[in-house]
């Protein structure tokens, strides 16, 4: 039986440690399912669509990538879907504090077998964060090789 992983962020927009960590977990996995999380509270740069799009575009190169978005509990998107792992990367001891949370909560509301896997980052990339790429780009401050190129260019053309 294949083995299906999710991967989710907000992705808003993809950076390249994200990317890092969907290349490394492509290989690990038969498939990888990216997942933008849509969450109504928040104020996004990129819209639903626009975050889709720009996923599948740089990921195309990984054949067993692909790409979707939900909303609501991540659990009920996780079991109903039947997939066997859950990725998420990790930065920093703050990501673990937040993400060890997470993930025993989670581990209460997905189905039996299902786990949580966390990479570490890229060090070249434990710096790095949306938020951050778009507070440099909104300063007009040099962003190149912390997005995907076709990312920054959406983003330069939206400040
Ligand atoms: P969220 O809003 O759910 O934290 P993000 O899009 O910011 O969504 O991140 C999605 C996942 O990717 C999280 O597990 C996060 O820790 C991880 N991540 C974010 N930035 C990086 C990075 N630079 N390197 C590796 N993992 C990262």
């Amino acid at each position: 039986m294949a083995v299906r992983a999710l991967y989710t962020g907000s992705f808003d927009p993809i950076t390249n440690g994200h990317l890092d960590i969907i290349t490394r977990a492509s290989r690990m996995y038969d498939e990888l399912v990216v997942g933008v999380i849509v969450n109504p509270a928040k104020n996004p740069m990129f819209t639903k669509e626009e975050r889709v799009e720009m996923i599948t575009e740089v990921t195309s190169f990984l054949p067993n990538v692909k790409v979707d978005c939900f909303q609501g509990l991540l659990a009920d998107y996780v079991n109903r879907n039947h997939f066997q792992a859950v990725v998420r990367g990790l930065r920093s001891a703050g990501d673990f504090d937040y993400e060890i949370q997470m993930a025993h909560m989670n581990a209460r509301l997905f189905d039996p077998g299902i786990e949580s896997v966390f990479l570490m980052a890229d060090p070249a990339y434990t710096f790095l964060s949306s938020s951050m790429v778009k507070e440099v780009v909104s300063l007009h401050g040099n962003a190149e090789g912390l997005v995907p190129e076709s990312v920054l260019e959406r983003m330069k053309e939206r400040v």
